[in-house]
């Protein structure tokens, strides 16, 4: 059995990272999505277990200890981290894993793991992104410009990612990322296994 792939999925605020998750979530019920445990409280409308474990500081400290995490960061106050047993255990079994962060975190990600496939979703311009982040009508300008800066500062590191998929039309930006997903399977590495059986049943 070939072992899994590692997929990375980043992207600013205003890209539709999010949105585009949960399509390819849909789409791809076979893939382990990497749920991170997270120390901040849980916001109106969050689940435990969805996108995150929500778990106190002394426990993310002692994960912490036992090096559980493959990357974690801290924003704020509050820790974030991405478990490593149920990749490790999810890869073992050939599934494909995603996990959903920040640039900093796909940087150490990659260092530890550098067979990761890493995307990012960019807008397709800052014109869009701006009106995009202004949009929702609930931030002072402020509060946009300081989000802007943000998404800037993440779409300078975007040349450290495999791929680029523009989010225009949420569709197409979905089928995009679903078929960069799908051609990792044509790959020889994740093809030699195929080879050897045929040549051994030859
Ligand atoms: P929020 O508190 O708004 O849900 O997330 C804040 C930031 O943490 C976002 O940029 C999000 O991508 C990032 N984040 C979520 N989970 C993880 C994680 O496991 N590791 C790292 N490094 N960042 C994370």
């Amino acid at each position: 059995m070939n072992k899994g792939t590692v997929f990375i999925i980043s992207g600013p605020s205003g890209s539709g990272k999010d949105t585009i998750l949960k399509e390819v979530l849909k789409k791809r019920t076979d893939i382990y999505f990497s749920i991170s445990s997270i120390t901040r409280d849980m916001r109106e409308g969050e689940v435990e277990g969805e996108k995150y474990h929500f778990i106190s500081r002394k426990e993310f400290e002692e994960g912490l200890a036992n090096e559980a995490f493959l990357e974690y960061n801290k924003y704020l106050e509050n820790y974030y981290g991405t478990p490593k047993a149920p990749i490790d255990e999810n890869l073992a079994l050939g599934n494909d894993v995603l996990i959903e962060c920040d640039v900093n975190g796909a940087a150490k990600i990659r260092e530890k793991m550098p067979e990761v496939v890493s995307v990012f979703i960019m807008p397709p311009s800052f014109e869009v992104l701006k009106k995009r982040l202004s949009g929702r009508g609930t931030e002072s300008a402020e509060q946009i410009e300081g989000r802007l800066n943000a998404a800037l500062n993440e779409i300078a590191r975007a040349n450290e990612y495999d791929y680029i998929v523009v989010n225009d039309a949420l569709e197409t930006a979905v089928s995009d990322f679903l078929l960069v997903m799908k051609s990792q399977r044509f790959k020889l590495n994740n093809q030699k296994q195929l080879i050897n059986e045929v040549l051994k049943n030859a």
